[in-house]
């Protein structure tokens, strides 16, 4: 049933993001992108994913009218190894703040993959252990219909909500990592930061949700279900929800009265997150889908907004900071010998790209 892809070279090319391989449509280093009727396909019954059993190909289909984005995370599953538990899927290497950490490490690999309505995009051919027997292949995928941007909305600005710094805008406005796809983090911000960051609140307000029992971390699709937070209604009537937060690791209760400026709890590398950092939102409701607001910061000078990309402090953008924490090069050592063929030259081209 395989249609003919096109043989243009697959360039490898990881994302920005430490194991994550990003496809918005057409990218350099996928094997093809197609749309179904050219591709061969009748658009009735197709699967969502497949991994041709001859050529190893995977493959994701879109038989749908709208655009559909899919992570996917696959597991080097070779034999004899301790299986994958739902709770320790993880891209770090095992030092720093592997202690906290009570499931198993797993060597993951990560894509995102934005597909148009009807269309079928052949994205790796699979080698190893896993190629041999498919049937061993961990896949772990999460798919989702994109949703439009929420409105622009201005006028809202804030202490910033990391002691210390600079640190890294990892992920900013429609982030193509993960802030992209739904109204409800559109505006989001990430900021890269070592485990163990004093989190601050961003204003004055009362905290409706602490969530800080999660341990999970890295780039398993699992772990975006299972993250870690605190939520503070402001005093402006707005939400501030703080992301991925470390385990057990709240300074404040639900009902707490905080300042700006008040230590909520330390960072961590809880949920989905190729490295460890903190996730900022912004809402008008506490409705769970509730769109998010883009926001930026005061200082005594003036305001500002950050961009993915560039560096930030409590005083505004500054000048890239120190290495942060996570390891790159450790990690992607640990990928190289994930069965996932034709990404090793990007994995180096990428670890020197990525601080
Ligand atoms: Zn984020």
């Amino acid at each position: 049933m395989r249609a003919s892809r096109s043989p243009r070279a697959a360039r490898p090319r990881g994302g920005d993001w430490p194991g994550c391989h990003v496809a918005h449509g057409a990218a350099p280093w996928i094997l093809g992108l197609q749309d179904l009727q050219s591709a061969g396909f009748e658009s009735e019954d197709l699967p969502d994913i497949s991994i041709d059993p001859e050529d190893k190909v995977l493959s994701v289909f879109n038989s749908t009218e709208e655009e559909r984005c899919y992570c996917l995370s696959l597991a080097a599953a070779a034999r004899g190894r301790a299986p994958l538990h739902h709770s320790g899927a993880s891209s770090k290497p095992t030092n720093s703040a592997k202690s906290s950490h009570r499931g198993s490490i797993k060597e993951i690999i990560a894509f995102v993959l934005v597909l148009p309505a009807k269309s079928v995009m052949d994205v790796c051919k699979l080698r190893g252990p896993a190629a041999k027997d498919v049937l061993t292949l961990e896949l772990q995928s999460d798919i989702v219909t994109l949703q439009p941007p929420p409105p622009l909305l201005a006028g809202f600005s804030y202490g910033f909500p990391l002691a210390g710094g600079p640190f890294l805008c990892s992920q900013g406005h429609g982030g193509k990592l993960t802030h992209f796809a739904h109204p409800s983090t559109f505006y989001a911000l990430d900021f890269d930061c070592p485990v163990g960051t004093a989190v601050l609140a961003m204003e004055d307000g009362t905290v409706t949700e602490v969530r800080q029992s999660d341990t999970v971390s890295g780039i398993d699709v699992r772990n975006f279900f299972k993250w870690n937070q605190v939520t503070v209604k402001q005093s402006d009537g707005t939400w501030a929800e703080y992301v991925h937060v470390e385990a057990n690791s709240a300074q404040v209760g639900v009902g707490s009265q905080v300042r700006r400026g008040q230590v909520l709890a330390r960072s961590g590398d809880v949920g989905f997150c190729p490295t460890a950092h903190l996730h900022v939102e912004l809402h008008l409701s506490d409705e769970p889908k509730a769109p998010s607001v883009p926001f930026g910061f005061r200082t005594a000078q003036g305001e500002f907004r950050c961009e993915e990309g560039k560096w930030y402090a409590a005083e505004g953008e500054c000048e890239r900071g120190a290495a942060p924490e996570h390891a790159a090069c450790v990690f992607f050592g640990q990928v190289r010998s994930c069965s996932v063929a034709k990404f090793g030259p990007s994995h180096e081209a990428t670890s020197n790209a990525h601080p």
